[in-house]
């Protein structure tokens, strides 16, 4: 991965006697062979001095922006050197570190740990996520920490990664010491990768699975992109040519909108799978993308998932590279602060929307109908009455999933505030410039810093992020950001979609791409029955009621998350019974009458609602400057569709 490591592995080769600890890499062998049965494996021989040691495993993800690593799943620890297995002590105050005392004479421990894997697997694929099985050395910053991987996976299962593959062999020889240990798969092939850092490492997950293929992407863009993907069945990992055009664009119109790169080589990792879960998880060199098995199969599927890859992606710029100073630690044990989220989620949450719509992973009308649902919630939202943006960044760590009552919350509201807080500065831009400049040149500045750097991480604070704006355009960009960001504010900032030309307006019809969502039925993000913005409620498709919004006329009623809508009026409960209730109640003083399952009891309420269904949507404001559909124009050409023929660069059966 670096040229520097290279040299410094080759410089150990040569000279084995003045290798240090330091300068010998840690060798880490991870068997996912045994993948389909939720287990993984790691062989690590790790240098050492004699005395005590304290060898740690990755607590604060990157990323995850909370301390999430799964060390309660690492199982199955052994010690060993010169044949003796070690005595080893968890610490007792922090559980991710192990203690052990190293004997005279010896230079070198081998740790076996096996994994339990709850997700991210199947019986076809498996992604690993490193920190799985990670173990080196505590209390160094792990940038420092050399490291050479190599991978296991079953017998014709191919390999997505970033990792710079040096080469191939069989299985890993079995020391013999661990007489009941799981051993590879027959026939499992062990690929070799060039050495890295620990910090690099875990920033470099690996997709395998049975059914992978390889797309290059955009050919003519150096540094080069692939899609890697994989999937339970067999045709879903052969993408459409459509896809792959629109994946292309994305590629043009990333290093149009950020003017610079920060990786050698980028990697689109992604599963299809109904049963491995979803992840969305951005690394600087690739990003690990998993959705349901037919979450890219046809537009429509694609429509929740139309801004993931770009998301995933913009982070290599904004996030990976550029990354807030205090969410930026030296090792994986320091807390991370998510102060700035807003930036690093909020300002991509913006461009990976603006892209999927340049890109033409969705319309430019599907863009303003998924912002004017986005603006709606967020305006609605009661909890910003005693919560400030600022406030749910800093505590990110605690409140990631929110499930009941988040209107109140707020959970991750840095997400969306800040895709509104971009748009509102992106168009302010353009307006006080006529459109001579736009955030896009703030980008340029803020993310392209530096040019081509390689993977790199340049931490900021906000009074770069404040500097930099005012390169673009001069204006009171503190008092902005403190006036959206620090102080809790009544209503979501609006200011963005109004300069941009539209209008967020309640109708009794659901917009197109609102219809499409329902249409999905219960997908990851779709299906059930939207009565937010009039009951207060939001319902799966068998009548649980999900979420009340704080304040509504359902929280009035005492209606709470998991009570299960049973009847409506005299019918039972579907979509089409309320949707006449709402419609019936319009305008007249007849209530809507419910009858509910609450635990084991049987309940009814009347809602006293008159104002008929309502759902938001954008109204274009006729003679303004109608700057959304000008962001969300493609800045390059756009890409022919390819030869429908696809080139899988590893075998697969
Ligand atoms: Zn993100």
């Amino acid at each position: 991965m670096h040229k520097l490591n290279r040299t410094v592995l080759a410089a150990t080769l040569l000279f084995p006697t003045l290798a240090t600890a330091q300068k010998t890499p840690i060798q880490i062998t991870a068997d996912l062979s045994e993948a389909p049965r939720r287990l993984y494996h790691a062989e690590i021989v790790l240098p050492v001095k004699p005395g005590p040691v304290s060898l740690i495993t990755p607590q604060w993800i990157p990323g995850n922006h909370a301390p999430t690593g799964p060390v309660a799943h690492i199982t199955g620890i052994v010690f060993y050197a010169n044949g003796q297995k070690l005595a080893w002590r968890r610490d007792d105050v922090n559980l991710y570190e192990y203690h052990l005392t190293v004997p005279a004479g010896v230079t070198s421990v081998h740790a076996h740990l096996d994994a339990i894997v709850p997700d991210r697997v199947s019986r076809h694929l498996a992604c690993l996520e490193w920190e799985r099985l990670l173990l080196y050395p505590a209390h160094v910053p792990v940038h420092d920490i050399l490291i050479e991987p190599s991978v296991t996976v079953p017998a014709g299962w191919g390999i997505g990664t970033a990792l710079i593959k040096m080469g191939t062999s069989g299985p890993p020889p079995t020391t013999g010491i661990l007489e009941d240990a799981h051993h590879p798969t027959v026939g499992a092939v062990t690929t070799h990768y060039g050495v890295t850092t620990v910090e690099q490492l875990e920033d470099s997950p690996v997709i395998t699975g049975q059914y992978f293929h390889e797309f290059p992407l955009a050919p003519d863009v150096t540094p080069k992109h692939y899609i890697d993907v994989v999937s339970d069945e067999p045709e879903d990992s052969n993408l459409r040519p459509e896809l792959l055009a629109e994946l292309s664009n994305l590629v043009h119109e990333a290093g149009a909108a950020y003017a610079s790169h920060h990786y050698t080589v980028y990697h689109f990792l992604l599963t299809l799978s109904d049963v491995a879960g979803g992840e969305g998880l951005e690394h600087g060199q690739s990003s690990d993308n998993g959705v349901g098995e037919k979450g890219f199969s046809d537009p429509v599927h694609q429509l929740p998932e139309s801004d993931l890859l770009s998301h995933e992606f913009t982070h290599s710029w904004d996030g990976k590279y550029r990354r807030p100073a205090t969410l930026y630690q030296p090792d994986f044990a320091t807390p991370q602060q998510g102060q700035l989220l807003w930036v690093y989620e909020g300002m991509t949450q913006y461009m990976g929307n603006v892209l999927a719509a340049r890109s033409g992973l969705k319309t430019q009308s599907q863009y303003r109908d998924m912002l004017a649902m986005s603006a709606a919630s967020l305006d609605d939202e009661t909890g910003r009455n005693w919560r400030s943006t600022e406030d749910t960044s800093i505590a990110s760590s605690v409140d990631r999933h929110p499930t009941l009552w988040n209107s109140w919350e707020r959970g991750q509201a840095y997400y969306q505030e800040g895709e509104l807080l971009w748009l509102d500065a992106d168009t302010l831009i353009r307006e006080k410039t006529d459109g001579k400049k736009s955030l896009t040149d703030f980008q340029h500045i803020f993310l392209g810093k530096g040019g081509d750097t390689g993977p790199l991480i340049v931490p900021y604070d906000r009074a770069e992020l404040i500097k930099d704006l005012n390169e673009v355009l001069p204006y009171d960009w503190a008092g902005f950001l403190h006036q959206h960001i620090d102080l809790p504010e009544p209503h979501a900032d609006l200011e963005g979609i109004k300069r941009g030309g539209y209008e967020l307006v309640f109708t009794d019809k659901l917009t197109q791409t609102a219809k499409l969502f329902a249409s999905l039925g219960g997908g990851r993000r779709g299906g059930g029955v939207d009565a937010w913005y009039s009951l207060g409620l939001r319902i799966g498709a068998d009548g649980t009621i999900s979420n009340v919004l704080w304040d509504s006329i359902a929280d009035k009623a005492q209606l709470a998350p998991g009570m299960k809508i049973v009847g409506v009026g005299n019918q039972l409960f579907s979509a089409e019974s309320l949707h006449q209730a709402l419609d019936d109640a319009k305008g007249t003083t007849k209530p809507i009458h419910l009858l509910l399952a609450n635990d084991n009891d049987l309940t009814t309420v009347d809602l006293e609602y008159h104002d008929g269904p309502k759902y938001p949507s954008l109204k274009r404001v006729e003679g303004s400057t109608d700057y959304l559909d000008e962001i969300t124009k493609p800045l390059s050409p756009q890409t022919v569709l390819p030869e429908p023929s696809a080139h899988p660069s590893q075998p697969n059966n």
